[in-house]
């Protein structure tokens, strides 16, 4: 299933490309001309098409619109000085498709079957890969339950999407973080693993109550106690904890994040040392008053790195050194590394 010959392919009639300001994108607002699309019926996927990116008709009883069945990636294409488009670890996002749709009793979308329609989508839309420094291409694949009933049951039939945006420059200033203790992201035996829907509605509430004190995002602690540190919510979280690099490790309750496994890699490759460890919030207490982090910052792929500025714990806000050479480290060299610019060792970048 890797020629691209077998999808239908229906075009736009006049393209919307030259409406867009390249240089001044707002996020998630401009969308490619297509998108593919897949219908899951009578126990297979079939009617794979890339057609012009639009609306979808859905039942009023649709199953997601009700209880969230549905699963979803987020991934980024390049373009390098060559004019080539450039992936960045795109099998790794198939695999953990896969996880979450297991978790979710959605049928998976195997590894070959979502790289061939991600690589015939890119083809079609290639132009809209922006080439400007600090931009790219966000490639958001979903699938969701299609049956039109409102009982309570794995869907029968699905729908897998795959649509895209250009993206801006994304510079963020260093961002403010709150140590959540009360609500909870997720829990052992939950679904914090899964990339799923729920997962961010639950999440909303949370962030808004720390935004009014002031804080961008939540740190969030474990379910069973709140002892311990787990993940941003839409980044997984890294403490330069003096010459250590420290990050929980992943479970049922943290996502299995692409840019951290990235980074852990690299750090690794630099010879530093890296510990993947239950961190208690105790501990990184401690460690804040002793003025022993150096670093703190997400890892993800819209941000790929956000540095951190500072900490809340208790009404007590720690404010971490100015200077984070690690964090730039890693931004330039992933950067780099998605750009083909420096030497591609682990095999991440897939050329479309
Ligand atoms: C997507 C996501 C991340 C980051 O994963 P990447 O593969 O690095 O983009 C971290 N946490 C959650 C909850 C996420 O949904």
């Amino acid at each position: 299933m890797t020629e691209t010959a077998e999808f239908e392919i229906k075009k736009i009639e006049r393209s919307r490309i030259s409406e867009v300001d390249f240089n001044n994108i707002p996020f998630g607002k401009v969308y490619a001309d297509h998108m593919f699309v897949a219908d899951f019926e009578n126990g297979e996927w079939k009617n794979m098409r890339i057609e012009p990116y639009g609306d979808l008709s859905i039942s009023p009883a649709n199953a997601t619109l009700h209880y969230g069945q549905s699963v979803f990636e987020g991934l980024k294409a390049y373009k390098n000085k060559a004019g080539e488009i450039l992936i960045f670890r795109p099998e790794a996002n198939a695999k953990r498709m896969i996880v979450s749709a297991e978790r979710m009793c959605i049928p998976p979308i195997s590894e070959e079957f979502f790289m061939s329609a991600l690589t015939a989508l890119l083809k079609v839309d290639s132009a809209w890969v922006p080439g400007q420094e600090n931009t790219s291409l966000y490639i958001r694949p979903v699938v969701f339950a299609d049956d039109p009933y409102v009982g309570i049951r794995p869907s029968e039939t699905y729908k897998f999407l795959i649509f895209t945006a250009p993206v801006g420059a994304y510079y963020s200033e260093p961002v403010n973080v709150k140590i959540e203790t009360k609500y909870t992201r997720a829990v052992a035996g939950g679904v914090g693993y899964a990339k799923t829907a729920g997962n961010y509605a639950a999440s909303l509430y949370p962030a808004l109550q720390a935004q009014k004190e002031g804080y961008h995002q939540l740190i969030w602690t474990d379910g069973q106690t709140h002892e311990f540190v787990e993940e941003a919510g839409t980044m997984n979280l890294l403490f330069l904890i003096n010459d250590t690099l420290v990050t929980a490790p992943t479970g049922d309750s943290i996502l299995n994040g692409i840019t951290r496994d990235s980074v852990l890699t690299l750090a690794k490759d630099w010879g530093m040392k890296v510990e993947e460890k239950r961190l208690s919030v105790k501990e990184l207490e401690a460690a804040l008053k002793a003025g022993e982090v150096k670093e703190a910052f997400g890892a993800g792929t819209a941000a790929t790195i956000a540095k951190i500025h500072k900490i809340g714990y208790n009404g007590v806000d720690y404010v971490l050194p100015e200077e984070k050479p690690l964090s730039d480290k890693l931004f330039d060299t992933l950067d780099k590394i998605k750009l083909g610019e420096i030497e591609d060792t682990h095999g991440w970048v897939y050329k479309v």
